[in-house]
């Protein structure tokens, strides 16, 4: 019978042609088959696995192998240390939306009891994460997509939150209801269409939550152009944006006449959000 050390050994050089973090990948993987952490795992390389538990294991780390993401074998992703469900139906939630979800917290203060909206909401991390963070705000997430609405209710139930789910268009929702919200979040689509075939996000998260159009920005120019509509005076905007679109960005975002407008890098340096204060 195979070891946890002697099936890690074996699992990470498979994995060595696909991914760089093939002993993590290695690690996690057999984590989740064994229901333990990795420390376990490292101190207890000499335990022999079942033959259930390395068949299974053989089966993860074959799609592993098959470049198709961790957060999608697992199905699961931390993001700003809470818990999401994830499926196939939404992008796997990044690191570098936290800085999006930072500046939101940064601007409503831990009693703000006003009204948000994360506007294709896929997983719904950054409206859920926010709910949990300010449990007066009166939260809403929009999708056109049914299927991650579905991923972003089990979400809401995950980390105990209670928002309100509306399936549409970017802000069509709101405004058929006539929503007026205090602050928006979206990481829209912003890919471009002509790039999206090389990527490697492409093989394997939805094209509708990456397809941004000829430029990237088509849902972006589309969500900005009705803002003023659903957005109280003074409500603050803030959009995920690709690194090359800063300048096209606050282009559009300046037609607005918004009180302020800022592009911000991440913490690579590049630009990632438009920051639009109506
Ligand atoms: N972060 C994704 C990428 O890999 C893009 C996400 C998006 O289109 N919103 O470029």
């Amino acid at each position: 019978m195979k070891t946890v050390a002697a099936a890690l050994r074996a699992a990470t050089q498979s994995l060595q042609a696909r991914s760089d973090t093939d002993a993590l990948d290695a690690q996690v993987l057999l984590a989740e088959v064994c229901g333990r952490d990795r420390a376990w795992l490292l101190a207890h390389g000499d335990r022999p696995l079942t033959p259930p538990q390395a068949r299974r294991f053989s089966a993860l780390v074959a799609r592993r192998a098959q470049g198709e993401p961790l957060a999608y074998i697992r199905r699961r992703q931390a993001f700003f240390d809470r818990d999401f469900h994830v499926s196939p139906a939404v992008l796997i939630p990044r690191p570098e939306s936290e800085l999006l979800l930072e500046l939101a917290l940064a601007h409503a203060p831990p009693d703000f009891s006003g009204t948000v909206a994360e506007i294709g909401a896929g997983s719904g991390a950054l409206g859920i994460a926010f709910a949990t963070l300010r449990p007066r705000a009166r939260v809403i997430l929009t999708d056109i997509s049914p299927a991650a609405l579905t991923v972003a209710r089990v979400n809401a139930r995950r980390n105990g939150v209670n928002p309100t789910f509306l399936q549409g268009d970017l802000l069509l929702p709101l405004l058929a209801r006539g929503e007026r919200v205090d602050l928006l979040l979206a990481n829209l689509p912003y890919v471009r269409s002509e790039d999206l075939p090389g990527l490697e996000v492409s093989r394997h998260e939805p094209w509708i939550a990456l397809d941004g159009g000829a430029e990237g920005l088509d849902l972006i120019r589309r969500l900005l152009r009705d803002l003023p509509r659903v957005c109280q005076p003074g409500a603050l905007a803030l959009l995920e944006i690709g690194m090359l679109q800063g300048a096209e960005a606050l282009r559009l975002a300046r037609a607005l006449r918004p009180r302020q407008v800022r592009v911000l890098p991440d913490l690579a340096g590049l630009d990632r959000v438009l920051y639009v204060h109506l």
